[in-house]
């Protein structure tokens, strides 16, 4: 069976009604004109129209053909396809039924099938993740046949469907404990198309896709993250004919750098200085992102002591500003000493062997004070 009138104001909807408010309106007259319930003796007819009405609209790829198209656009392929013979229902209430008969059951039917996405690993730099790049990548998929434009057919030339004589669904009666149910379900043969190829389209054998190598643009923005999910609408498989294609999603990989360790938008490195550019002061060169900048490093500067360059870490992601860059200075003891560097360093050593001694009393002093503390607790 098969309406003709408006599916929306067959559910007394607007046309902009939301998801809910479409289930909401459906099982409020699917329980009034349930042929069980109702004693209208026009409740089974009703009761058909308002359910066809609801396959259509709570489905946003029928619903959106709809709009569109109008009744023509949907072909009349409302189908419940899986009414579960002889369940005991004891246990549901009445909505739980029908959520079974018409919600679940919705996503079950097969038709033609979008087809599937796609997933692509690509690695990049941490440069190229900081700043963003565009490239092209070379994506191995299924893609519509150009032989046959993705009918499957040779030339073009198709007839009705034997199994469903065109119709493009299958018609049957169930008994349920609800009643007598007319189900329709999309025939498989011709995926709801109604037509079949008179001869295979011989480059695709039929299915109307063919294995090719596509190239993609991507666009990967400054501030990515290694994991972070791209997607691009449309450029995965091909469905099958009458069909959307999949998403393809690009995976990024921040490959290790060489200098620089990325926390959250911060870039962390360390900096190598002499014993004797941490004793007195000095400027040094420090990488970043953006390219070399003098950094200040004061007199009597301890081994390990970090230092923050502002703004100079990773732009945020789809966002103003940028991360810092955290730089730790590491002092090191030299090596390879000249017998000349040795005598100076020997004098210098003369010279600091008393503040040695006072570090130590300093040392002994501040454990003695942390056992005190803990007695007078
Ligand atoms: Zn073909
Ligand atoms: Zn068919």
């Amino acid at each position: 069976m098969t309406t003709t009138r408006d599916y929306y104001e067959i559910l007394g909807v607007s046309k902009d009604a939301s998801q809910d408010e479409i289930k909401k309106a459906y099982r409020k007259l699917a329980m009034k004109y349930h042929p069980d319930k109702s004693d209208d003796p026009d409740a089974e007819e009703k009761f058909k129209e308002i359910s066809e009405a609801y396959g259509v609209l709570s489905d946003p790829d029928k619903r959106a053909q709809y709009d569109k198209f109008g009744h023509s656009g949907i072909d009349s392929r409302y189908t419940e396809e899986d009414i579960f013979g002889s369940a005991d229902f004891g246990d549901f209430g009445f909505g739980d039924i029908f959520d079974m008969f018409f919600g679940g059951g919705g996503r079950r039917r097969s038709g033609p099938s979008r087809g599937s996405d796609l997933r692509y690993d690509l690695s990049i730099t941490l440069e190229d993740a900081a700043f963003g790049l565009n490239t092209e990548i070379d994506v191995p998929r299924a893609e519509k046949c150009g032989e046959c434009e993705g009918t499957g057919a040779k030339d073009g030339k198709v007839k009705n469907c034997p199994t469903c004589h065109g119709r493009g669904q299958i018609t049957q009666t169930r008994s349920t404990p609800l009643g007598r149910f007319m189900t329709t379900s999309i025939c498989s043969t011709c995926y709801g198309q109604g037509q079949v190829a008179e001869t295979p389209c011989p480059s695709c054998s039929g299915t109307g896709k063919v294995k090719r190598t596509a190239k993609v643009p991507v666009k990967v923005p400054p501030g990515s993250y290694d994991g972070l999910r791209l997607k691009v609408s449309g450029e995965g498989e091909q469905g099958s004919p009458g069909a959307p294609p999949g998403d393809l999603y690009i995976v990024l990989h921040v490959k290790p750098h060489d200098t620089f360790e990325r926390v959250g938008d911060d870039i962390a490195c360390e900096i190598p200085i002499t014993i004797t550019q941490a004793a007195l002061g000095t400027t040094i060169t420090v990488p970043t992102l953006y390219g070399n900048v003098n950094m200040k490093v004061p007199s009597e500067t301890q081994t390990n002591t970090i230092f923050r360059l502002k703004d100079k870490g990773m732009p945020h992601l789809n966002g103003r500003g940028h991360g810092d860059q955290h730089v730790k200075v590491i002092v090191k003891t030299p090596t390879n000493l000249t017998s000349e560097q040795k005598r100076i360093l020997q004098e210098l050593d003369e010279t600091l062997a008393g503040e040695n001694e006072s570090k130590a009393r300093k040392g002994d002093k501040s454990i003695f004070d942390k056992v005190k503390g803990a007695f007078e607790v």
